[in-house]
């Protein structure tokens, strides 16, 4: 019996850790020079939902002296069985310590896991602090979109991919297989210099920052001739088949379905949205590589459900053709459309779906009023909302989710009385068309003001504020016997001050941690007082970072970051938020202009037209 079979039956859901799952790799450890494990800083349900990282899976496995495996966030039980019996944190293919490793790869989707990062690293025996590691040491790097801010994790990671992986991931392992020739090696210093040449390479450790007196960035500079004055995001202009031969989970996963990407993404230009900017522009696959796509998911992991995913589903190009043409060439598959924009489109849609359960159909209006969707450019009159709640209650759907954003730029009171109007108008819309009452929730997130939006700049509500609109709401929903979900809006302080925060907040981090913050998303572990304590021993405040209005002028810590979308087109948009200003949907109306016109061909073609 190994250690780890004696410790297996002490933790929930023992499966998370012992791998071997359905097209898992497993290649000769003896016999593959390169061996780079591939890390999700959160629980294996969640981590193999993610659909980053199975692109990356494949990609390097495909390489004949490479070896990729997998690692997840062990949870609280199993971390404190593992520490207590001495396991160093494993690969779930070999199970190898992830210290045996070349390189560790981390996804960075959310600014709450970055405690985990760091636990990760803990329990494989690696030193934390990149400062601390030394040649023997694994190279650790970063990817995703936390990255495109990356002054927070910079003493933890040793470089940071910006953008899209597909490509930049050979360009990784080309210096890298070269840096480990026999004879050829030298200080893993020196093979840091050679990877900041690489376009969309970001190496903390060779550039200075500095501060002003006020706490304000003053500048970041590189400190050898390799390190770049600004990092460009990577874009791969068209995206590479879609993967059809992922893991499959012996146990439920948050998404538990075959996932295939339909378009990278979205052209709505949402202000207060980080991936509508990030993952611009719009990439899309074709409707024949679907379609063999999804019969290749099918064949190689026998699903019964697959997934469309897009930021924005039903903007796709004859998203309907390809629903019918799937359910024609699959009678058996159920199909999922996540992320639908509000019309009654979408409704047609879902209800053109093979067994579809009409149970519940999700919107995200963000906010109560026109006025306020307007400053948001979240274009969506109260009409059209109306109209396609009505086509939903006539096609027989009984419930809808409705999501909305409290603490948006210039929101007032009316807002959120709008939001109560709004849900009653709704309400009693069912009733007239079904004559009964349906299950209607709303999902209340706040606001965080993200790296690289037009929302960049601006403050994030206090939390005074925020409790009194969500005391009003909940008051005035309760009324109308509406369920509501909100989130701590301390959690959403401590995001954005992550997600805005520089590279002193490296010491908030390790503090946390060391006080024992893991877990940071999951409620039962959120634990503010410990944060509290971390930004206070670093001197520090976390409403500097979250909740101070930027003056358009201020260095922000991600400056040297360059998403391709510029900051003039940013300014612009803020300034036409301020002014309640629509800006129009460039795939369906003309180019905005945001900065990606001259170097992606799609855009070039549309700045052409206009
Ligand atoms: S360059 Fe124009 S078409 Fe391309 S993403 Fe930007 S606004 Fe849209």
């Amino acid at each position: 019996m190994t250690n780890l079979d004696k410790i297996l039956h002490q933790v929930k859901k023992p499966a998370r850790y012992t791998g071997g799952e359905w097209n898992s790799i497993v290649k000769d450890w003896d016999k593959t020079p390169i061996k780079i494990v591939l890390s999700y800083p959160d629980l294996y349900e969640i981590g193999m939902s993610n659909m980053a990282l199975p692109i990356l899976y494949e990609l390097l496995n495909s390489q004949p002296d490479v070896l990729a495996e997998r690692a997840y966030a062990p949870w609280v039980d199993m971390a404190a069985a593992m520490r207590e019996a001495g396991i160093p944190l494993f690969s779930l293919e070999s199970k190898r310590p992830l210290n045996e490793f070349d390189i560790i790869g981390f996804s960075l989707g959310y600014e709450l896991t970055y405690t985990n990062v760091l636990n990760m690293l803990d329990l494989a025996q690696i030193p934390v602090l990149a400062s601390e590691r030394n040649d023997s040491h694994p190279l650790i790097i970063a990817g995703g979109g936390c990255a495109l801010n990356p002054e927070p994790m910079a003493d933890f990671i040793d470089f940071f991919a910006i953008g899209d992986g597909e490509e930049i991931l050979f360009e990784i392992l080309d210096s890298f297989r070269n840096w480990k020739q026999p004879g050829k090696r030298v200080p893993k210093e020196e093979l840091l210099h050679q990877m900041a040449t690489i376009p969309g390479i970001y190496v903390p450790s060779l550039y200075q920052v500095e501060y002003q007196a006020d706490g304000l960035l003053k500048s970041i500079t590189p400190t050898v001739p390799e390190a770049r004055p600004t990092i460009q995001r990577r874009i791969v202009t068209n995206l590479p088949p879609p993967v059809t031969k992922p893991v499959v989970p012996y146990i439920e996963i948050i998404h538990d379905r075959g996932a295939i990407e339909i378009q990278r993404g979205c052209s709505h230009g949402c202000r207060f949205c980080q991936a509508g900017i990030i993952y611009r522009p719009i990439r899309e696959r074709s409707q024949p590589e679907m379609l063999q796509a999804i019969g290749e998911l099918i064949t190689n992991c026998g699903y019964g459900e697959v997934s469309l995913v897009s930021l924005s589903t039903s903007d796709y190009p004859h998203i309907d053709e390809l629903v019918a043409s799937i359910s024609r060439r699959y009678p058996n598959l159920a199909l999922s459309l996540p992320s639908l924009y509000i019309d009654s489109f979408s409704v047609e849609l879902m209800d053109s779906l093979p067994s579809h359960k009409k149970t519940g159909l999700t919107f995200a209006p963000e906010a109560g009023s026109e006025g306020l969707r307007r400053i948001i450019n979240k274009n969506i009159s109260e009409d059209e909302l109306l109209k396609t709640a009505t086509a939903a209650f006539e096609r027989g759907w009984t419930g809808l989710k409705l999501y909305f954003m409290l603490g948006l730029p210039g929101e007032t009171t009316d807002d959120i009385e709008g939001i109560i109007n709004l849900v009653d108008k709704v309400r009693t819309l069912s009733r007239r068309t079904k004559g009964r009452t349906p299950q209607i929730r709303v999902n209340l997130s706040t606001f965080v003001p993200k790296p690289h939006t037009p929302f960049q700049w601006v403050a994030q509500e206090s939390e005074p504020g925020l409790s009194a609109k969500h005391e009003l709401l909940k008051q005035g929903l309760r009324r109308k016997g509406t369920k509501l979900s909100w989130q701590d809006p301390k959690v959403s302080l401590l995001e954005a001050a992550l997600s805005r925060g520089d590279r002193r907040l490296g010491k908030v981090i390790y503090r946390a941690w060391q006080l024992g913050c893991t877990f940071d998303s999951w409620d039962e572990h959120f634990n503010y007082e410990n944060w509290s304590h971390a930004f206070e021993e670093a001197g520090l405040k976390p409403d500097f970072y979250a909740q101070r209005t930027r003056s358009l002028d201020e260095l922000l810590p991600w400056a040297h970051i360059d998403v391709g979308v510029t900051t003039g087109f940013l300014k612009k948009e803020y300034q036409r938020s301020l002014e309640g200003e629509e800006t129009r949907d460039c795939r369906t109306e003309s180019c905005n202009a945001c900065g990606l016109e001259h170097w992606q061909p799609a855009c070039r073609e549309k700045l052409g037209a206009r």
